[in-house]
């Protein structure tokens, strides 16, 4: 099993926190941001980790008991707080879309309780944008006095989301792609891997270590990118009418499971920029290489203004869905607009 807490890369921004933190001068609230799956929860654990290592000289250590349990998600001072916490759907069949006031009240009642085992409690909040309005309130009055040995982190992709009063009381850590030759270095180091292999998976993941972590661990994953990239070629052959009709399901896809919907979006796009290069023939940095054949099939079917436009499209998409709008009428307009071959 590769270790998935692992950072790889933002080493700036590692070394400064293990800098401040060693000298007791951490915040109590940070708010790490950056693209899904470019390493924002290990940054998180990393954060955690040298609040509560045992060593003095090298923090953290990663090998200590408090780094030990804190990469196993078994620390009792640790907690990570999310949408969908308890994995269950909820009454109307669909997962719970937003943070809770009763998950934030729990926080705010534990953290007034002196650690267990460490020397700091850390609330890790994921998606923190998904706070319901009455949560961040709640949340935002513990941080303007913040009990001593408590430490709360933000994670989010959308910051401009979260309350502005929020986002001004904690650390800003604002992570951006890794670069891949950095990548590669690090997928070498921390998992032993292949020179050919580590170059090959840090070219597909596209600057985020965390979609390479993904792919060396989990096999339904794998399964789940190939399906996404077998739906993207088919509607790349499809007619308009046989894109309508497939928008009405993407739209119920979506309703279920956003995060689910958003990714394969974002897997597209990065398809179509894959179809886009090869259009002006720069096949070396595409990153979808077990599928250039097909890419550079459509790149001479579509063009170059035509994939760029598809391109496009989908950024477009996602955005609108990150702000709430209509996802059936999102759906309809994305399949409509994108151009076709028939
Ligand atoms: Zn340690």
């Amino acid at each position: 099993m590769v270790e998935s807490s692992t950072v790889i890369g933002h080493q700036m921004a590692l070394d400064r926190l293990s800098a401040a933190i060693s000298k007791d001068q951490n915040s109590h609230a940070y708010l790490i941001t950056g693209p899904d799956s470019v390493g924002k929860n290990c940054v998180a654990n990393y954060i955690a980790s040298a609040l509560n290592c045992e060593n003095t000289s090298q923090i953290p250590c990663g090998q200590c008991s408090q780094c030990n349990r804190i990469s196993r998600g078994v620390h009792s001072d640790c907690e990570t707080i999310s949408v969908d916490v308890d994995g269950n759907l909820h009454g109307d069949g669909n997962k719970r879309t937003v943070i809770t006031i009763d998950q934030v009240r729990k926080i705010i009642r534990e953290s007034y309780l002196k650690p267990y085992e460490g020397k700091y409690r850390v609330y890790i909040i994921q998606q923190s944008e998904r706070m319901s309005e009455e949560a961040s309130n709640a949340l935002l009055k513990t941080l303007e006095e913040p009990p001593e040995q408590v430490v709360i982190i933000l994670i989010s992709s959308v910051p401009e989301q979260i309350l502005p009063t929020l986002v001004s009381r904690a650390q800003l850590i604002s992570l951006k792609k890794v670069n891949w030759h950095e990548l590669q270095k690090g997928l070498i180091q921390k998992f032993q891997l292949d020179n050919n292999v580590a170059e090959e998976l840090s070219k597909t993941c596209d600057g985020k270590p965390g979609i390479a972590v993904k792919i060396l661990n989990d096999e339904e994953y794998k399964k789940w990118r190939s399906d996404a990239l077998d739906e993207v070629e088919f509607l790349a052959e499809a007619s308009s009418y046989s894109r309508f009709i497939y928008g009405g399901s993407l739209s119920k896809r979506y309703l279920k499971d956003r995060d689910a919907s958003i990714a394969v979006l974002t897997l597209w796009q990065e398809w179509w920029r894959d179809v886009l290069i090869s259009s002006y023939g720069i096949d070396d940095s595409i990153i979808n290489q077990s599928r250039i054949k097909k890419i550079s099939y459509y790149a001479n079917r579509y063009g170059s203004p035509n994939c760029a436009r598809n391109v496009r499209m989908l950024t477009d998409t996602i955005e609108k869905l990150k702000k709430n709008f209509n996802p059936s009428l999102t759906f309809e307009q994305l399949m409509l607009s994108m151009p076709t071959l028939t």
